[in-house]
């Protein structure tokens, strides 16, 4: 079978750098905790869990040793009350999820009576850090129910994204602001990872008989990366190869292979040696 990578694939910049924050504390000899899970991929976490590391929800239970904080992150007002008593936290939040908060923050006072969107998942681990500080300030559009002939359009408003976002999804959302509004301020906050392997993906599924999506089935990015696939191709998403529906893969000739931005590269390369054998 012929096996081709997407252009872009697997761990992204904000993953690299909170696995190497928890490598980092784990060689200081003190108890290591993830704060919420580190990256969502069950390898990983599985990985992590032979390593020592303890999973705990809050900062506060990361009593006697070192709190890592998830890549998608937590409110920062989480992790200044449990620095404020004295635990030693590791914020590992990605810069982009900080970012959006930020910009909220600004564009509030730089116009006070404005409108600030941020589409997204409510629900999202990565929504729930960028704006549970903000209350008020930012309204959470869910892109799953929103629906322009219910809506009342502000005539000003400041949209942004959730980082993991599809692309289409958001700009679907702003096309119908900028068509009823007036004054429309658009910061495309998906992080520049995502983007490169949404895009990459859709290259992929255009030029293959299927695609595999390889991650974790909790992984918001994975989910999309599959939404994106099955729109051109048959695609199936697994955490790894094994999991696959053999005798229907055997019917294909070339398949695809892309991954999320938390799964490992011993994953990716299973399956690539998995499906070049069959
Ligand atoms: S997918 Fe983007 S926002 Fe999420 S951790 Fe990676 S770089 Fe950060």
């Amino acid at each position: 079978m012929k096996v081709v990578l997407a252009r872009e694939y697997g761990f992204c910049l904000g993953v690299r750098r909170v696995l190497k924050m928890l490598d980092n504390s784990l060689t200081s000899g003190k108890k290591v905790y993830s704060i919420g899970e580190v990256i969502h991929n069950p390898v990983v976490i599985e990985h992590y869990k032979q390593r020592g590391v303890e999973f705990v929800n809050s900062p506060l239970e990361a009593k006697d040793g070192i709190g890592v904080v998830r890549a998608h992150g937590l409110p920062q007002s989480c992790i200044d009350e449990a620095q404020n008593k004295g635990f030693e936290i590791v914020d590992g939040t990605c810069v982009f999820v900080r970012h959006i908060s930020k910009i909220i923050t600004q564009e509030r006072s730089r116009l006070p009576d404005i409108s600030v969107f941020l589409v997204g998942e409510p629900e999202h681990p990565e929504v729930i850090a960028a704006t549970s500080d903000l209350d008020g300030q930012v309204i959470v559009l869910d892109y799953r129910t929103f629906d322009p002939s219910s809506f009342s359009f502000p005539q000003k408003a400041v949209i942004l994204s959730q980082t993991t976002l599809e692309e289409e999804k958001f700009l679907s959302v702003v096309s119908a602001f900028v068509r009823e509004g007036q004054e429309i301020f658009v910061y495309n906050t998906i992080c520049p990872s995502t983007r490169r392997r949404q895009r990459a993906a859709r290259e992929l599924a255009k030029q293959v008989d299927a695609v595999i999506v390889l991650g974790g089935k909790k992984s918001s990015n994975t989910r999309r990366l599959y939404e994106i696939c099955r729109a051109f191709k048959p695609s199936y998403l697994v955490e790894r190869v094994t999991e696959l529906p053999l005798e229907e893969i055997k019917t294909y000739q070339v398949v695809g292979i892309t991954a999320g931005a938390s799964t490992p590269d011993e994953v990716i390369q299973e399956a690539v040696h998995y499906l070049e054998k069959l």
